[in-house]
């Protein structure tokens, strides 16, 4: 009975260590995954908290690019604004007044406007070059940062897709921390593109402005080379009272220099039925044959003519209205002649006229 006892207890004995031993597996082997499963949260969470700290370390890298953006924009305005530029407009403006007073002047008055126009312009010519060029550097580095911009754009948009793609519960606390920050991100550099468009935009407009002095600048070049024009008309008039007139190579060579207009040309001469009592001319010089002109008042005495279907007399085609005449209008000139048959045989003919001074 004794022996029978001690064996039962025995039995109860094992059945409860193996028991125990049973729990002790089994709770051993739930810690263990519940030590794995936080291990993993920590390892994810330390992930994100590294994405997020590299987010953020974008956020203050972008500062910087804010006011680097802001200085973009500064530059352009300050150019717009800048001593160089209001000199250029300046000197723009003063030689185009110079030159309309040339076009009024005669050759002797004008010599001095000229030489200021002629200065002006050639300080307009270097502040141009020089604002184009600056210009056209802010206008480089906006657009090279607006580049940077897309990239960066894209890549937060990559990002985000990322947190999408690792299957992050989008309700999660850490999802709408990341998130958020994306966003607010990607609408900085949304931001940031359309701001460096403008600046962009700004740079080109001015761009244009400057451009369309430069056209400006091309008209005043066009009223001074009329000028030296009439200066050398002047000469060709001075050569032909020398006796040394200049032979034309190329008509057509002078076409953009004077007003090319067909006349009706007549001749006279000295004798008492084509000039009466009259032995000067109405501007009270000696009258020279293959030289003197009559015209009408509208142009004046002095203006030199250059008539090309008479470039093979002594005077090769250059000549100086001198005189009046009671039937010359509009488009009529007289030629003065040394015979009266020479100007009968001459009659009436139309012929193109190039009238330099005005
Ligand atoms: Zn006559």
């Amino acid at each position: 009975m004794h022996h029978l006892k001690r064996r039962s207890i025995s039995i109860v004995v094992m059945l409860a260590s193996i028991a125990v031993l049973v729990i002790a597996i089994h709770s051993s082997i739930y810690a263990m995954e519940e030590k794995k499963k936080q291990q993993l949260e920590l390892e994810r969470e330390v992930f994100y908290e590294k994405q997020l700290d590299r987010i953020c370390s974008c956020m203050s890298d972008l500062q910087e690019d804010v006011s680097e953006m802001e200085e973009l924009e500064n530059a352009i305005q300050k150019l717009m604004e800048s001593e160089e530029t209001q000199n250029m407009y300046n000197n723009l403006a003063s030689a185009s007044e110079y030159a309309v007073k040339l076009e009024s002047e005669s050759i002797s008055q004008g010599e001095e406007d000229e030489q200021q126009a002629v200065s002006c312009l050639s300080e307009v010519q270097i502040l141009v070059d020089n604002v184009l060029q600056r210009n056209s550097d802010i206008a480089n580095q906006t657009r090279e940062m607006q580049n940077l911009c897309v990239v960066n754009h894209e890549a937060s948009r990559k990002l985000l897709q990322s947190f999408k793609m690792e299957n992050i519960d989008e309700s999660s606390e850490l999802y709408e921390r990341l998130a958020t920050i994306i966003l607010n991100v990607e609408s900085f550099w949304k931001n940031s593109e359309e701001k460096l468009q403008e600046i962009i935009d700004k740079s080109e407009a001015f761009e244009k402005e400057i451009l369309s002095k430069q056209s400006e600048c091309d008209s005043v070049f066009e009223i001074l080379s009329a000028f030296e024009n009439r200066k050398e008309a002047l000469n060709y008039k001075l050569s032909i009272l020398w006796d040394e007139p200049r032979e034309v190579e190329m008509d057509e060579d002078l076409k953009g220099y004077a007003s090319v207009e067909n006349y009706n040309v007549t001749a006279y001469c000295a004798c008492y039925q084509c000039s009466g009592n009259n032995t000067l001319t109405a501007s009270g010089t000696m009258p020279k044959e293959y030289r003197t002109m009559a015209a009408s008042k509208n142009l004046p005495f002095g203006t030199v003519l250059y008539v090309p279907a008479l470039k093979n007399t002594p005077s090769n085609g250059w000549y100086i209205v001198e005189d009046r005449g009671g039937a010359i209008k509009g488009n009529r000139l007289d030629l003065y002649m040394g015979s009266h048959s020479q100007a009968l045989q001459f009659g009436r003919q139309t012929m193109e006229v190039y009238v330099f001074v005005k």
